[in-house]
């Protein structure tokens, strides 16, 4: 399959990875948006949000509970940070694979867009 996210998966492009389970794995954007800005991403290949089925919200969850787990590891818990997920052309989303970025170690002032 041509996805960025399965080939950082399977190994076949490097990325700086900072957290794997049997779920998921962590990385760090290559383009970074703040001091610490990281992806969190399924191994699973499920487009976007909105191919999200309701048999895998107990997944979503289980991102959403390791970002913030890498936030306290990151150090960024207690200032706090941004959970963000980007959903089709309109939010944004680059990459057709479902991924929550974690973002923090700076003040994130001006909203949502
Ligand atoms: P989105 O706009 O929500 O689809 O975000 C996609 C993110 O993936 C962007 O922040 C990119 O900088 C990041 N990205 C793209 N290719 C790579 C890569 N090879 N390694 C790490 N991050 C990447």
């Amino acid at each position: 399959m041509d996805c960025i996210f399965c080939k950082i998966i399977a190994g076949q492009i490097p990325s700086d990875v900072v957290y794997k389970d049997d779920k998921v794995i962590a990385f760090r954007d290559i383009s970074p948006m703040a001091p610490v800005h990281l992806l969190i991403v399924p191994r699973q290949h499920i487009v976007s949000l909105n191919d999200v089925a309701e048999a895998q919200v107990t997944l979503v969850g289980h991102i959403v509970h390791v970002a913030k787990l890498l936030a306290k590891q990151q150090g960024i818990a207690e200032k706090g940070y941004r959970v963000v997920i980007n959903c089709g052309r309109d939010g944004g989303q680059a990459v057709q694979h479902l991924h929550v970025h974690l973002l923090g170690g700076r003040e994130l002032v001006n909203g949502l867009g």
